[in-house]
């Protein structure tokens, strides 16, 4: 059974129809790239997924429930995004622990699921300092951990590392390949970057206009691609 299945899902703002009917479904733990040029409706399905945003039609499931109609929180999704949107006058540490405070953890558990994330991401040293007090690399850990401090089923990240420089970009993807790898999570990530796609995904996304073009392994994709865009977008050889 898919961990996540999007199936039909159209969106329209006013007349304009953003999502024209998307197929696709996500395998437990799986690593699955939406990737595609920038306002190809990108963001759009993943805060459809999150519950930001409401379907026109078409339906998403988690596992064996059907989420469509739920609010955000009754989803078991987090998401992280592009500008990390800490809270300034909160230390990292509550910063992490803000979601599990809200869902009533007890303090001592909190305080572990906090060394137990900060750990992973190597920020422990960092527990006591406020976002401003920390580089855009260290916000982005920060904003990582407070997601993987949830635990939920499904992790959505939107373009979590355009906003750093380039090497840092290449340490985080490296870095996000492992937590993958050691915590076996189910991982929807959107990048407009081809390399980080081609990198980091079990299976590709490649959506044009609001359209999935091609779904498949970085391998099929690159080995064949099935239109001149699909081609073209992801540098396969003529
Ligand atoms: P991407 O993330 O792939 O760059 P988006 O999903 O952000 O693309 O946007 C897809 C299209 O939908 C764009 O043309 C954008 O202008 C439009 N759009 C996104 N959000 C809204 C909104 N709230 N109201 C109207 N149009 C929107
Ligand atoms: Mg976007």
């Amino acid at each position: 059974m898919a961990a996540l299945a999007i199936e039909n899902v159209k969106k329209s703002f006013g007349d304009t129809q953003v999502l024209k009917g998307i197929d696709i479904d996500i395998k437990d733990g799986e690593f699955l790239i939406l990737v595609g040029p920038s306002g190809c409706g990108k963001s759009t399905l993943m805060n459809a997924i999150a519950g930001l945003e409401e379907v026109t039609s078409g339906d998403i499931r988690i596992g064996e429930r059907v989420v469509t109609g739920l609010q955000p929180k009754d989803r078991d999704i987090a998401m992280v995004f592009q500008s990390y949107a800490l809270y300034p006058s909160m230390t990292v540490r509550d910063n992490i622990a803000f979601g599990l405070e809200i869902r009533k953890v007890p303090r001592a558990e909190r305080e572990q699921e906090v060394q137990r994330v900060a750990e992973l991401l190597q920020i422990s040293h960092l527990l006591d300092r406020k976002p401003s007090q920390l580089s855009g690399g260290q916000r982005q850990r920060v904003a990582m951990g407070r997601a993987l401090a949830r635990r939920p089923k499904i992790y959505l990240f939107d373009e979590p590392l355009s906003n750093l420089d380039a090497k840092l970009r290449v340490e985080m993807r490296t870095e996000i390949k492992k937590l993958h790898q050691r915590l076996g999570t189910t991982i929807v990530y959107v990048t407009h970057d081809q390399i980080e796609a081609m990198t980091l995904a079990d299976r590709i996304a490649v959506m044009k206009d609001g359209i999935v073009q091609q779904f498949g392994t970085p391998r099929e994709i690159y080995e064949n691609p099935v239109n001149m865009f699909v081609a073209g977008f992801m540098g396969s050889p003529a």
